[in-house]
């Protein structure tokens, strides 16, 4: 059995620091011997001569051997265009759609004699949810529910005696669900019916893709929000009522000539926006300008050129490994 990759890559990064260090300037507290051993040992190539470019500003680098590379998960892709969305995080909450809620009432007075239903069950329009005793006729009459749905409230009790248009049941079909999407402040301006929105269930990340419908008037008083609105299916009939949503609401996309990961994305110890570009087995740090992002791309304004392979997966551990062989220069 393989160790994982990461336990592996330590010590390889301890070797790779190792074998940047060995350059061609003598190691701190190493004899000029020692230095050439080492050398030659590791078979040092010709390109080796640019590694004392190291010391100079902008030009960090580092050696990873593909294999090491391949094991410690670091992923690398070609710049090159891509979108960047303007894009909203918003929280939201779950209720069931107007008109489809339906109150069961008594159409005449008189005692409840049975109860049919409880809450949580399926219902279908027309099945008797209770009998009761009409004080009328002195009969029992059943009543239905008018809608296909769950019920979501029973107050009706055996014995007691339903008045003429007590509430006895709430039925409601979820199958349709609303989702109330928080706005706040000024992004109520740009966020408009039939922008696409992305609804994520808080208690098992299950997601939902739908369109706005509309933007509530007036505001939200307890939480001085704007209430963006959206319809979800309950395909599942676990999008329950009440709870607590995420969703992600899209409101444009725009094209960008030169665009990475936010993965790639590290600083340097001036606080310095980097890439590691790869040439070979080479990775070399690479300060960039950033221009528009979202939460998985940013924009790049200078510094990169199309078509150059940057390092897009486990970009800190390149950082790593330059910072040890820098580490291993200064004396
Ligand atoms: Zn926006």
């Amino acid at each position: 059995m393989n160790p994982s990759p990461a336990i592996r890559l330590l010590p390889v990064l301890l070797l790779v620091a190792a074998l940047a260090a060995c350059g061609g300037k003598p190691v701190a507290g190493g004899s000029r011997g020692e230095t050439a051993k080492a050398g030659g040992e590791h078979g040092h190539e010709a390109g080796e001569d640019e590694h004392g470019d190291g010391h100079d500003e902008g030009a960090a680098a580092t050696t990873i051997p593909d294999d090491v590379a391949t094991a410690s998960g670091i992923r690398i892709a070609a710049v090159g265009a891509g979108t960047i969305a303007d894009e909203h995080e918003v929280q939201g909450l779950l209720t069931p759609a107007e008109g489809r809620i339906a109150q069961v009432t008594a159409r005449f007075p008189g005692p409840i004699r049975a109860l049919r239903a409880n809450i949580g069950d399926q219902v279908r329009a027309g099945q008797a949810l209770a009998t009761i005793e009409s004080n009328l006729s002195l009969t029992t009459y059943p009543v239905a529910s008018p809608i296909s749905g769950v019920v979501l409230q029973r107050s009706a009790v055996v014995g007691a005696v339903a008045g003429e248009g007590t509430p006895l049941f709430e039925v409601a079909d979820l199958s349709t669900l609303w989702v109330d999407l928080h706005i706040f402040g000024n992004d109520a301006g740009h966020i408009t019916a039939g922008i696409p929105v992305t609804i994520t269930r808080i208690s098992d990340g299950v997601v939902a893709e739908t369109t706005l419908e509309r933007i509530l008037p007036g505001t939200a008083t307890a939480s001085q929000s704007t209430i963006a609105r959206a319809s979800i299916a309950n395909g599942d009939g676990l999008w329950r009522p009440g709870a607590a949503v995420r969703a992600r609401i899209v409101v444009d996309q725009a094209d960008v000539a030169l665009a990475v990961p936010v993965s790639a994305l590290q600083l340097d110890e001036g606080g310095r926006d980097v890439v590691y570009v790869r040439e070979g087995d080479r990775y070399r740090e690479r300060a960039v300008t950033l221009g528009r992002r979202d939460g998985r791309r940013v924009e790049v304004t200078a510094g990169l050129e199309a078509g150059e392979n940057v390092v897009i997966a486990q970009s800190f551990l390149v950082k790593a490994d330059i910072g040890k062989s820098a580490a291993a220069h200064e004396h």
